[in-house]
Parts: C-alpha cells; structure tokens; sequence
C-alpha cells in the first residue's frame, strides 16, 4: 500500500492532471461505468461535520471513500478546518492500495469540474469571468477557469467584502484586470459566473443574469445551501457532475422541490463529454453547471497523486 502524505501533493497534481482525471470520470459515470455509492455525512455537534463519499470505477480500475469533514476549532490549532483523506482499494481484491492527503486534492477536484462545464458549454467569445464568493476554493476556482477561455477580466462580489483581496490577489497573479462590483453589475458583465460560496439563500436572482451566460454553482453541497434564485435555474439548460446529488443537496435542489424544475430535464456533464448531448444550443441560451462533488472526483485525482508520487519517489510503501 502506497501513502501520499497531504505535504507531497503540492506541485504533484497539477491543474491540468486534475482537469483530466475529472473528466474522465465524469464521462465514465455517464457511460455507467462507475457510479457513486449513497454519501454518508454526521453533524458531530460543536459545529463538527464528518462524512463518507465513495465510488467504483469499473474501467478506470478505481475503488474508494473519501473520509473527511469541517471542524471549525481547527482554526486554533494551525490547521484547516476541512480535513479529508482518501482511502484506495484494489476493486477485485479489496485491499487497500493507498492512502492519500485529501485536503489540496478537493480543491483541485472541484475547481477541474467547474473547469470542465466552461470548457464544454461556456460560449467560445466568452470574455469576462465573474467570480460570487471570496474564500479558500475561490482562488482554485478561479484559476482552473481562465486556462479555459480567454478571459480578459474578472469581476467580483462576497457577501464579506474584505475578503476580496483574495480575487483581486489571484486575478493579478493571473495577469488579468479585476473589479469588485454588485451583484447587478456583475450579472451584467460577465459571461462566465462561478459561484462558490456556503450561502443559505440565493445570491445571483433570474433577472441579473444575461442570455447566453454560463453558471457554475459549486458551492452548494448540502441540503439547505443556495446560491442562486431557482427561477433561472427554470430558464436555464441544467447540467450536473450527478442528477441524484443535484436534486438532493446541489442547487437543484429548490427549482425541483418547488416544481420549476424536473428532474428529467437535468443531464450529466459527462454525456456532453461523450458528445451523447449537443450541450449548449446557441448563444443566447443560458447554460447552468450543479456542481456537487461526487466522491468518484476524489478517487480519480487520489489516484493520479499516488501515480505521480511513485513515478517521483515521493510515495511511501507499506506491507499492510
Ligand atoms: P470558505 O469558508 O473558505 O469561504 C466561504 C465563502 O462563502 C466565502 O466567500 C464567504 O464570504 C461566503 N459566505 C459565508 N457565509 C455567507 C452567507 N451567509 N451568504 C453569502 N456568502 C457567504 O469556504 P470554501 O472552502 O471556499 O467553500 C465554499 C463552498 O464550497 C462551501 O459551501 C463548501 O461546502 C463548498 N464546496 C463544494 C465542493 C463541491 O464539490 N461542489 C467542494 C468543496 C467545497
């Protein structure tokens, strides 16, 4: 068995191995060649929240469960508050193959995803990138997003405006212009909105959106989030990593439970992938991705890290 601690993933998996271990997986899981088991999550008490998302991979050879979860004291302790760890098994076998640092890895994962719905729904001329949310993720989001059209600026809003630097940080390091701006003027700029916040009630309303926008909504994960009005959720073509987990915990949530949204007009990003679905129609036409983090993601970039680290000698074996 193979251990990638959390310290040797920095410079191991690039943007670019995550963006394609990613997608491969999302395309098997549209062919039905992996699916994600039922996810499993606690409240511990004391703010504690601990959880279980795993998954087969048939054809990418891949068996696993991500352990992790937010601990709010961490903060005091000098240590993030989410922690995970990704736990590998040989699918005919069982055994455990690896263990891995989960924590870089979910940010690489989740910002390869949101990538992957620009890249393949987002219009070709797409030209300024607006980014609702301000913290830890946002920056990765940020980052795996403009490698996939040429954007010539980044707009923002955070519901705490003093995290904003963090944007304004990430967009200049990029070498792109940024300005902090409304909510309004933000739906009428941008072309490509990323929404990663931990809101509980929409943020970006039907009307501030512009025909022909791209969305993706990643930071609602969990029954009860919401980062934008359901109505555009109505007007707009929904895709999703996983229709189950859209209508569950994803932002999809509330069109469906409301009825403005059925849950058979939702497709997977994976049959776009495949080419079984066109994707975008047309250039007015509203393109909407429900990010909501399946546990196969975590299994696929785990994955690549171990490979890496072997071929680098930063892996550690151990009889087990
Ligand atoms: P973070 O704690 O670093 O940042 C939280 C963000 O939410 C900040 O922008 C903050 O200003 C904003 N926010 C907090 N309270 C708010 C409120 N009441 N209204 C509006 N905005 C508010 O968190 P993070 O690590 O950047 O994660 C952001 C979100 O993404 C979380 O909800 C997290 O669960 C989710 N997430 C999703 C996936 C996925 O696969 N879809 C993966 C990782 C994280």
């Amino acid at each position: 068995m193979w251990i990638v601690p959390e310290s040797a993933i920095p410079g191991l998996v690039d943007e670019q191995s995550a963006f394609d271990a990613i997608e491969a997986t999302f395309a098997a899981m549209s062919r039905g060649d992996a699916y994600n088991f039922p996810v499993v999550r606690e409240a511990l008490g004391e703010g504690r929240q601990y959880g279980f998302k795993s998954g087969l991979d048939r054809v990418g050879v891949l068996l696993g469960v991500k352990a992790g979860g937010y601990f709010p004291s961490n903060a005091e302790r000098g240590i993030p508050n989410h922690q995970s760890t990704v736990y590998l098994f040989d699918p005919e076998s069982g055994k455990p193959t690896g263990m891995v640092g989960g924590n870089l890895l979910t940010a690489l994962r989740t910002a390869a995803a949101s990538a992957i719905s620009i890249k393949h729904l987002a219009r070709h001329d797409s030209k300024v990138l607006g980014m609702v949310g301000a913290g830890h993720q946002s920056a990765f989001q940020m980052r795996a997003a403009v490698r996939q059209r040429s954007f010539e600026k980044v707009v923002g809003w955070n519901y705490h405006p003093e995290m904003l630097s963090r944007l304004a940080e990430t967009a200049e390091d990029l070498g792109l212009p940024f300005e902090a701006v409304s909510v309004d003027e933000l739906g009428a700029q941008a072309d490509v909105i990323i929404t990663i916040t931990s809101s509980l009630n929409a943020i970006v309303k039907d009307a501030q959106v512009r025909p022909g926008t791209h969305l993706a909504c990643m930071g609602t994960d969990t029954k009860g989030k919401q980062e934008v009005e359901a109505a555009l959720l109505a007007r707009a073509t929904v895709f999703t990593d996983e229709v189950a987990q859209s209508v569950s915990i994803g932002e999809a949530q509330h069109a469906v439970a409301t009825g403005l949204l059925d849950e058979s007009a939702i497709t997977e990003i994976g049959a776009v992938i495949n080419g079984a679905h066109p994707g975008r129609g047309h250039a007015d036409e509203i393109t909407l991705f429900d990010g909501t983090g399946v546990g196969l993601q975590d299994l696929a970039v785990a994955s690549a890290a171990v490979e890496l680290a072997i071929a680098q000698g930063l892996a550690q074996e151990v009889a087990f």
